[in-house]
C-alpha cells in the first residue's frame, strides 16, 4: 500500500551503492559517468552542475526541457521588419564598443552582412563581444529589430558564433528547449552541456520491450531521448515527450504491481466461507434496494474475501454513494465466516454513528464492541477481553483500534472509513501489525474524497479500486449557490423558510489557522449570535473539537433526533455525518476551504428525499477560491471536481498527496498525462500477466529499469 512510502526514484537516478542489479543496466557505466570527466565541462561547470543537483550523464540526460522557444523563423536582412522579432545570420563586419552617456551601460555595436544586406546589431553590457566578434565571424544572433536614438538597430536578445563547418545552432535557430535552470546554471549553459552527451542519448538502451513498441508505434528510447532535448519540430517533439512520459509511467506502474504481488504473496488471509443466511438476512432485510453499482462493489469485494491473498482495495463512493452498507455487509461475512471484524473511523462521532447504523441495519446478527479512546479504563479492559476471546465479533472504533493491547482472536477484514483522514503513519501502522500477526486480514479502505482516476492509481497504484458511481435513485441533486456579503439576509431568510418547514441546517465555520480552539470559540460566538439573532425562533447548538466526547455526542444525537434544529459546526461535521432530516448546509468563509472539503460537506445534505440546498457564504475572493466555487456551482459530481481541483492546484498539492507518496515523476504531469497513465497501466498489467517475474530476455531490461526506478526497497522485494 501506499504508505509504504517507496522511494520512487526514476531512470537516472543513482545510489550511492547501486543494487548489484542496476550494475546490469543498459548501459551503466556511462549513465553514472561524472559530468566532470567529459570534454567540453569543465571543472567550474561540472561544480555548478553537481550544486544543482546534476552530477551524472544519467542526471543531465533526464533534466529535460520545460518548453521550447520557437526560433524558426530566420530571416534574410533585407526581410526584417520594424518590431518583429527573428533570427539573421551573417558576417560580423565591424565591431565597435560604446559607453553611454551617463557611462554606465557599455553599448557593443556590430555591423552584420548576409547575402541581402547588412544591419546594425546592438548588445547591452556585453563589453567582452568586443573582442570575442572578429571581423569574419560567422554569428546568428535572434532578436528584434527596432528603432533606437533615431535609426533602426537590431536588439540582440541572443547570439551565438558558430562554427566554419555545419553551422549548427544551439540557442539561436530552430526550436530552442528552455531548462528549469538557476543563476549558477543558465538554461544557455544547459544547451552546451547538453551536446556533451549527446552520444550516451544515442546509446541508450530501451526499457520497453520492442514487440510493444512497434505495436505501440512508439519511438525507441534513445531517438525520444535526442528529440527532446533537440527537435525539429513540435511534432517531434511531442511524440518524443509522450514517449518518455509513458515510459515513466509504465516503469512506475509495473513497480506498483509488483509491489502490490509481492505484499500479497509474503501473507495470507483467511478465505472467508461462502454466504449464508447472515449475510443474506441482511441484504433482504434492508430498507431499500441496493443500487447496481453497490452490488458490483460487494461482488467484486466478495471474490477478493473467497481468495487467500489478502484483499488490499479502496472503495470509492462520492459522498452519500452509500459505502456504510457495503461495508457492513463485508463485516458480516467476517462474522459468518467464524472470524471478526473491525472498522475505523476518523473521529468517535463517526465511530459511535457506525455502531448505531451496524446495530439497526444489522440488528442483533452480530455482536457489535465500540473501542474508542472516550471509554473508561474498566470499560475498555472488558471491551479488550471480549475482542480477545472473539465474543465482540464486529469491533468498531476510531484509531485506538491501533493500539499495542488490543488483539483479536481472528481478525478476517479491517475496513477503513474515510482513509485519507488517517496520516501515512497510521495505515503503514496498521498492515504492519497485520503482517505481524502473520494471517493478515482483508483490508478495504473507504473513501468519499473522490480521488481523480489518475492520483488512485499512483497514491494508491497498488490497490484495487471499486467506484461506485452516483448515489442511490431518487436522490435530487443539491442546489448549491453562492450568498455574497450583500445577500445574507436574503440566504438567511431562505434558511428560515426551510426550518419552518420542519428542516435541519448546518452551519460550518471555517477553521482558524489549524487552532481547534480558537475555530471552537469562533463557532461557539457564531452559535451565540444566531441563537439570539437570524434563528432567534430556532433551537440551535453547537459541536467543535474542544467539546468532552460525551458533550459532542449528545449535541449530534440531539440533532439526530430532531430536537435541535440549527447545527453550528467547525468543519468536523465534514466527515460521515449522516441526518437525512438536514436539508440545507450554511457555509461560512467558504473562500477558506478547499474543494475536495466543501463537496464533503455539502454532500452532508441531500440525503434524503427532499430537495436539499448549500449555501456557500462568502465575501472575499481570490481567483484561485472563485474558480474552486464556481465549479462547486457547476457540477455535484465529486469524480469531476477532483479533476478540476486537479487542474486548479495542480497534484502535487491534491489531498496531501506529495506527503501521500505520489511518485516524484520527471516528466509526466497527471493532470496533463491522464490518458497516458492509463494506457500504463494497462500495458504494465498485460506485460506482467504474460511473464509475471519479467523473466523472459526482452523483459530484463525493463526489470532492471523497475528496479532503478523504485530504488533498493522493490530490488529487494523482487529478490525475495
Ligand atoms: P457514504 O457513501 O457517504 O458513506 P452512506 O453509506 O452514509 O454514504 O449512505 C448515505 C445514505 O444513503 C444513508 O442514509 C444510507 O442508509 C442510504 N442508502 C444507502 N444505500 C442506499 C440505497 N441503495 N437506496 C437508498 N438509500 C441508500
Ligand atoms: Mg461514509
Amino acid at each position: 500500500m501506499t504508505g509504504t512510502g517507496l522511494p520512487l526514484r526514476f531512470a537516472g537516478g543513482h545510489y550511492e551503492e547501486p543494487p548489484p542489479a542496476t550494475r546490469l543496466s543498459v548501459d551503466p557505466e556511462s549513465l553514472e559517468q561524472n559530468l566532470a570527466g567529459l570534454p567540453g565541462v569543465g571543472k567550474v561547470t561540472a561544480r555548478r552542475l553537481a550544486a544543482f543537483g546534476l552530477t551524472t550523464v544519467g542526471d543531465l540526460i533526464d533534466h529535460f526541457p520545460r518548453r521550447y522557444e520557437d526560433f524558426r523563423d530566420r530571416k534574410d536582412v533585407r526581410d526584417l521588419k520594424l518590431g518583429e522579432e527573428a533570427t539573421v545570420r551573417g558576417v560580423v563586419e565591424r565591431v565597435n564598443a560604446d559607453r553611454t552617456a551617463r557611462r554606465r551601460v557599455t553599448v557593443v555595436r556590430a555591423v552584420i552582412r548576409d547575402a541581402t544586406g547588412a544591419v546594425e546589431a546592438t548588445w547591452f553590457n556585453q563589453g567582452y563581444l568586443a573582442r570575442v566578434l572578429e571581423q569574419g565571424t560567422l554569428v546568428s544572433v535572434r532578436g528584434t529589430f527596432r528603432p533606437q536614438s533615431g535609426r533602426a538597430t537590431f536588439l540582440v536578445r541572443s547570439h551565438e558564433i558558430l562554427g566554419e563547418d555545419d553551422g549548427e545552432t544551439l540557442h539561436t535557430e530552430g526550436l530552442v528547449p528552455v531548462y528549469p535552470a538557476s543563476e549558477q546554471v543558465s538554461a544557455r549553459l544547459l544547451r552546451g552541456v547538453m551536446q556533451s552527451v549527446r552520444l550516451h542519448m544515442r546509446r541508450l538502451g530501451d526499457p520497453l520491450p520492442s514487440g510493444l513498441r512497434v505495436r505501440e508505434r512508439l519511438p525507441g528510447r534513445a531517438d525520444a531521448t535526442l528529440s527532446v532535448h533537440q527537435p525539429r519540430s513540435p511534432a517531434e517533439a511531442r511524440q518524443a515527450r509522450e514517449r518518455l512520459v509513458l515510459e515513466e509511467l509504465v516503469l512506475m506502474q509495473v513497480g506498483l504491481l509488483l509491489h502490490k504481488r509481492r505484499q500479497q504473496e509474503r501473507v495470507r488471509a483467511e478465505a472467508f466461507a461462502p454466504p449464508n443466511a447472515l449475510s443474506e438476512g441482511f441484504l433482504s432485510g434492508l430498507p431499500f434496494v441496493l443500487t447496481d453499482h453497490q452490488r458490483a462493489a460487494i461482488d467484486e469485494i466478495e471474490h477478493d474475501l473467497r481468495s487467500r491473498a489478502p484483499m488490499r482495495r479502496l472503495l470509492q463512493g462520492d459522498v452519500g454513494s452509500g459505502k456504510t452498507v457495503v461495508a457492513l455487509h463485508c463485516l458480516l461475512r467476517a462474522v459468518e465466516s467464524g472470524l471478526q471484524g473491525a472498522l475505523m473511523a476518523p473521529t468517535e462521532t463517526l465511530a459511535g454513528q457506525h455502531t448505531e447504523t451496524t446495530a439497526s441495519l444489522a440488528g442483533g446478527r452480530a455482536s457489535v464492541e465500540l473501542l474508542t479512546a472516550a471509554l473508561g479504563a474498566r470499560e475498555r479492559r472488558e471491551a479488550l477481553a471480549r475482542i480477545a476471546s472473539g465474543e465482540a465479533q464486529i469491533v468498531i472504533g476510531t484509531h485506538a483500534l491501533l493500539q499495542e493491547d488490543v488483539a483479536f482472536r481472528a481478525l478476517g477484514l479491517l475496513v477503513v472509513d474515510e482513509q485519507h483522514r488517517f496520516g501515512v503513519q497510521q495505515r503503514d501502522e496498521l498492515v504492519r501489525r497485520a503482517e505481524h500477526a502473520r494471517r493478515a486480514p482483508h483490508v478495504l479502505h473507504m473513501t468519499a474524497t473522490p480521488i481523480p482516476r489518475t492520483l488512485a492509481l499512483t497514491v494508491f497504484g497498488d490497490l484495487d479500486v471499486t467506484t461506485i458511481a452516483g448515489v442511490p435513485a431518487g436522490r435530487q441533486p443539491v442546489v448549491t449557490r453562492l450568498v455574497e456579503e450583500s445577500r445574507r439576509g436574503e440566504g438567511y431568510d431562505f434558511v428560515r423558510r426551510q426550518l419552518r418547514k420542519g428542516r435541519q441546517t448546518y452551519v460550518v465555520c471555517p477553521a482558524i489557522d489549524e487552532s481547534e480552539s480558537i475555530s471552537a470559540a469562533t463557532a461557539v460566538a457564531e452559535a451565540e449570535r444566531l441563537r439570539t439573532g437570524e434563528f432567534r425562533d430556532f433551537r440551535v447548538a453547537v459541536v467543535h473539537g474542544q467539546l468532552k466526547t460525551t458533550e459532542r455526542e449528545a449535541a449530534m444525537a440531539a440533532f439526530k433526533a430532531a430536537e435541535v434544529d440549527v447545527l453550528v459546526a467547525t468543519s468536523l461535521v465534514e466527515v460521515g455525518i449522516d441526518v437525512p432530516n438536514a436539508t440545507v448546509m450554511v457555509v461560512e468563509g467558504a473562500e477558506r476551504f478547499g474543494l475536495a472539503q466543501l463537496h464533503q460537506l455539502r454532500g452532508r445534505v441531500g440525503r434524503g428525499t427532499a430537495k436539499s440546498f448549500c449555501l456557500l457564504f462568502s465575501s472575499a475572493q481570490t481567483g484561485a477560491s472563485q474558480a474552486r466555487l464556481g465549479a462547486l456551482l457547476e457540477t455535484n459530481d465529486g469524480f469531476e471536481l477532483a479533476d478540476r481541483d486537479l487542474e486548479i492546484r495542480g497534484e502535487g498539492q491534491v489531498m496531501g498527496a506529495r506527503q501521500a507518496g505520489v511518485p516524484d515523476l520527471k516528466l509526466a504531469r497527471l493532470a496533463r498525462d491522464r490518458g497516458a497513465l492509463l494506457r500504463a497501466r494497462d500495458l504494465a498489467a498485460e506485460i506482467l500477466a504474460g511473464d509475471r517475474e519479467l523473466e523472459r530476455p526482452e523483459h530484463v531490461p525493463l526489470r532492471l529499469a523497475v528496479e532503478a526506478a523504485f530504488g533498493g526497497e522493490l530490488a529487494w522485494l523482487l529478490r525475495a
